[in-house]
Order: structure tokens, then C-alpha cells, then sequence
């Protein structure tokens, strides 16, 4: 991209601490509140399902496996887009088996609401990270 007075002021706009003498620009800020937006959402998926969701399994060293990826950032925090599946399950069976697990999750979950969530997915939306935090430690506190 071509150096403009324009970028270069977006460029300097990116770099600007949050906070003077934080060191904390606005990327580094939303990396944070990601990776504890999506420790919270791990733990409210894990609490919700208990055991591994493959019907069979039961185990309880559980991973939040999602649907479709984290970088669907509307349905990063969705909980119809995340269970909880053992380790093995996780990494072995649903990531070597997509179309086994896609299966899996349509009789899951049932045609109307695996149709809401494709519908979901092709829909552009401006999410809150700070909301969805707030959200999800009351969830994470009832329980
Ligand atoms: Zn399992």
C-alpha cells in the first residue's frame, strides 16, 4: 500500500498506547480481551456439557471444541457453535473426521437450529468484546 499522509496516519493511530506509559497499543489490547473472552467461554462450554459429547465416551478431560472455527468471530462466544469433547474425541475424531462430525452435529443439534447456525455464520456483525466478557463470567458464576 502507498505511504499517504493518510496511512501514515492510520499506521501512527494503530501504534498509540491505549494508556500513556501502558505500553498497551489497541491490537495488543483486543489479543487480551480475546484470549480471556475465549478462557471464559471454554469454561462455560466445559461446565455446560460435563462429559465428552460424543454419546459413547463420558470422559471428562474436556476440550470446547467449535463448530465452525474461532475465526468466525460472530460465533467465536455462540454456544450453539461449541461443545465439550474429550481430547481425544477433539483432535482425533472431529478435526480427522469432518464429515463424520458434521453428521454428528446436524442430529445434535437438529435441522432448524444447525440451519440458524449457517445463517449465522454468513452474517456480518460488530461484536462487544466487553459485553460478551460480562455475559459470560455471570454465566460462569452460576454455576
Ligand atoms: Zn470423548
Amino acid at each position: 500500500m502507498k505511504r499517504t499522509p493518510l496511512v501514515r496516519k492510520f499506521y501512527r493511530m494503530k501504534r498509540k498506547p491505549i494508556k500513556r506509559g501502558t505500553g498497551l497499543n489497541r491490537k495488543s489490547v483486543r489479543s487480551i480481551l480475546l484470549r480471556e473472552c475465549d478462557k471464559l467461554f471454554s469454561l462455560y462450554i466445559r461446565n455446560r456439557d460435563k462429559v465428552c459429547q460424543v454419546l459413547t465416551c463420558n470422559k471428562t478431560n474436556l476440550h470446547c471444541a467449535h463448530i465452525f472455527s474461532r475465526r468466525n468471530i460472530n460465533l467465536r462466544w455462540y454456544p450453539d457453535n461449541a461443545l465439550a469433547l474429550c481430547y481425544y474425541h477433539h483432535l482425533h475424531w472431529a478435526h480427522k473426521e469432518p464429515i463424520l462430525f458434521t453428521e454428528f452435529i446436524k442430529r445434535k443439534l437438529g435441522e432448524r437450529r444447525f440451519n440458524k447456525l449457517l445463517l449465522k455464520k454468513n452474517i456480518i456483525e460488530t461484536i462487544d468484546i466487553k459485553l460478551v466478557i460480562a455475559w459470560l463470567k455471570d454465566e460462569n458464576k452460576r454455576r
